[in-house]
């Protein structure tokens, strides 16, 4: 019944020590039936390929996105990124990708002109884009409209950037999505853009390993833990979980061109 729209599978399992077979028995326990796997590197797209098998043998959907966070652009601004283009038929779309001011971790120049490679692989590609934003959400909407992408498919995932970014992008027809932060008690920013986004342009996330709803805050996230946020959600707009959840999976066919 319920769609992950970003989680890392790779850094769950590897990192947080977390198994495939828990991962996947969570799933079930939860009604999650589709997750979108945020490949960052061409290791990590290989394990997606690797172990999307499990996940489809256990009736769950199971997509992959790749692209270069901004956060590691340093690392693969001179580096081979055509496993991106190599793995089209593999993909459902470029990302995440985008700015990230928060973190220094890579210098902003390097992060502008990464930016600029992967938009220009997500036209060539003709994939939708999935928008890694932090401190720099507003750059990243001039960049996109510099490029024309109002006929485009783009999600701004886990947004936490200001109301009038939001309402621009909104006002375009993307997307954004929220993970579990909308839970968390200081969150009134987040809260407020959820109640200016139309249930058309939402979908749901849990960004494992990180940001995991309440009443797991501070554990390690998994898949599975998205319907916390979708309860969290359907009860903000009064609605019945199940009736949400099909609004989103509407959402999520129209945007990735899928019927699930
Ligand atoms: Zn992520």
């Amino acid at each position: 019944m319920f769609i992950d729209t970003h989680a890392h599978i790779f850094m769950t399992v590897t990192e947080r020590d977390i198994s495939l077979e828990d991962i996947i028995s969570e799933l079930h326990e939860n009604q999650v039936d589709t997750v979108v796997d945020i490949c960052g590197s061409e290791h990590e797209l290989e394990y997606h390929k690797s172990v999307e098998e499990t996940f489809l043998k256990n009736n769950i959907n199971f997509y992959a996105a790749a692209g270069i966070h901004p956060q590691e652009s340093s690392n693969f601004i001179d580096s081979d990124i055509s496993w991106i283009a190599k793995n089209k038929e593999n993909i459902i779309a470029v990302g995440e990708v985008g700015l990230d001011f928060f973190y220094d971790f890579s210098p902003k120049e390097i992060q502008l002109k990464m930016l600029r490679k992967m938009i220009e692989q997500t036209i060539e590609l003709q994939k939708p884009i999935l928008i890694h934003g932090r401190c720099g959400e507003a750059l990243i909407f001039d960049m996109l409209n510099e490029y024309g992408f109002d006929d485009k498919k783009v999600l701004f995932h886990c947004y936490t950037g200001d109301l009038e970014t939001a309402e621009k992008i909104l006002k375009k027809g993307w997307n954004v999505s929220f993970s579990g932060i909308l839970t968390f008690k200081k969150s009134a920013d987040v809260l407020e853009i959820f109640n200016h986004t139309s249930i058309n342009n939402m979908f749901f996330e849990t960004d494992s390993p990180f940001l995991a709803p309440v009443p797991f805050r501070g554990k390690p996230n998994t898949p599975g833990k998205v319907r916390y946020v979708y309860d969290f959600a359907a009860n903000l707009l009064n609605m019945k979980q199940a009736d949400l959840a099909k609004q989103v999976r509407e959402n999520f066919n129209k945007f990735f061109n899928l019927n699930i």
